[in-house]
């Protein structure tokens, strides 16, 4: 029992200086078993975990483990921010055009940045952020059978 994923989030916290709250162990949790989950995904999410929680400490708590590095957030252009687990490594991301589904891209060489600009105008570059876009399966499929 003393190696229970609650004790384990609670040490990540501490370790990076954040008090831990039930609200705040009850968010990684849901941001790590989800998949790039929105705001209100993430909210119901905290919620069947440990009752009520308002929309503001949702807010709050998200912020602070953003601020951390615990969790990652994405905002594709034109779809609301989505959040996740996986940190620190660079990935990129696909996005379906049609339906938002994200999906992860490992980085193109394992280290950021992963893309050498064709033109740096003399910046010190350390990421790329790839986001690709197009449609999932499930959306080209719906849109072959459209065909006649
Ligand atoms: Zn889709
Ligand atoms: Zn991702």
């Amino acid at each position: 029992m003393t190696t229970s994923q609650p004790s384990t989030i609670a040490g990540e916290l501490r370790r990076v200086g954040l008090r831990v709250t039930a609200a705040r162990v009850a968010l990684l949790e849901t941001v790590r078993d989800g998949d790039h989950l929105g705001i209100e995904a993430i909210t119901s999410g905290v919620r069947d975990r440990v009752g009520h929680v308002s929309l503001q400490a949702v807010y709050d708590a998200l912020h602070a483990l953003t601020a951390a590095g615990l969790v990652r957030r994405i905002e594709p252009a034109g779809s609301p921010a989505r959040f996740e687990g996986r940190v620190g490594d660079n990935h990129h991301h696909i996005v379906c055009r049609s339906c938002g589904a994200v999906a992860d891209v490992d980085c193109a060489v394992g280290e950021a940045p992963c893309l050498t600009a064709s033109d740096d105008h003399g910046f010190s570059i350390d990421e790329a952020d790839v986001t690709y876009w197009g449609l999932c399966p499930d959306c080209s499929t719906a849109r072959s059978s459209w065909a006649p």
